[in-house]
């Protein structure tokens, strides 16, 4: 029998999957199950993760009662309180799967968390940022999300917007409106939404005929474009990177971070951005936050579960 007895559960709730993971307090990860997404607003939707628990720690042989802690990570604002009130594209009642876990782990903390802010506290503790007291993660995808780590912990904000970078106002002429109402915010340049959204308008103004390109954030075959030459596709980049660059800097203003980590999807083409991203960076920063590290993150998929599962361990100490 192990001798171990606490266990932490990390829960990643995105639009289509529920991934389940069981970790130790060092951090090993012992398994890991995912299902499809129910409505998380009855029984029959908290069956399923919890039910997801109950299968992790039967293959693993613990006892139920081992589990000490579990994070959620949703996406959606999280306040401090852990008063959830704004809901995303998913639907949960947080308060009602929190009481059905309490109840199947009744010695768990369970605790929710953004989840851009669970990836910003996986990679504190198990990816590139590991060992960093005060890290500012920005996580580009199809929006732009962000974690702010201050002292080892996580901001989350009286209201839940803490580390909410895409949604910087930083061109207030703009027209076109960001996914959330706002106008110039940093998610509408610098997103892979936003490289697509540059891109389309750099071919238009030009004149140029676009790339085939799978969807409208498809930014992944624009930085294909660049790395084959293409100025156009040059272009959109630049401007990506002139925002992302000018976040960076206003953050550095505030916060002054051991280092800045880049996540999400986008960041697996950062070889066609980092080095321009780091020279605007230094352009743009106070001279004392100059040398402050851009590093890419490391996580990747597993960062929700690490992270989450993360935040319950400190909740539970
Ligand atoms: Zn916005």
């Amino acid at each position: 029998m192990p001798e171990s007895k606490n266990y932490f559960i990390g829960i990643d709730i995105g639009g289509t999957t529920v991934k389940e993971g069981l970790f130790d307090e060092e951090g090993n990860l012992l398994g890991k199950v995912s299902v499809p997404t129910p409505p998380l607003i009855d029984e029959a939707g908290y069956a399923a993760v919890v039910g997801g628990i109950e299968q992790l720690m039967a293959e693993a042989q613990r006892p139920i009662l081992f589990v000490r802690g579990i994070g959620l990570a949703i996406p959606c604002p999280v306040p401090a309180s852990g008063n959830i009130t704004m809901m995303a594209n998913i639907q949960i009642d947080a308060t009602g799967l929190a009481e059905a876990l309490r109840e199947r782990c009744p010695h768990a903390v369970v605790r929710y968390v953004n989840d851009a802010n669970a990836a910003a506290m996986g990679e504190i503790w198990q990816g590139s940022a590991q060992g960093a007291q005060n890290m500012v993660m920005v996580t580009i995808g199809t929006g732009v999300g962000g974690g702010v780590v201050i002292n080892g912990d996580v901001v989350y904000g009286a209201f839940g917007a803490g580390g909410e970078i895409g949604h910087m106002c930083l061109n207030p002429g703009e027209s076109r409106t960001c996914g959330c109402g706002g106008f110039g915010h940093l998610e509408q340049y610098s997103s892979a939404s936003g490289v697509v959204s540059n891109y389309l308008r750099e071919c238009q103004m030009r004149g140029v005929e676009p790339i085939e390109l799978s969807g409208p954030s498809d930014s992944r075959s624009v930085f294909q474009a660049c790395r084959e030459g293409d100025k156009v596709a040059w272009a959109a980049v630049e401007t990506m990177t002139d925002y992302l660059a000018q976040a960076l800097s206003i953050i550095a203003a505030i916060v002054d971070p051991d280092e800045f980590l880049i996540g999400g999807g986008a960041s697996a083409s950062a070889d066609v951005y980092l080095e321009k991203l780091i020279e605007k960076y230094q352009r743009f920063t106070l001279t004392v936050s100059e040398t402050t590290p851009i590093k890419v993150a490391e996580l990747g998929n597993d960062a929700g579960i690490i992270g989450s599962a993360y935040v319950a361990l400190r909740a539970a100490k």
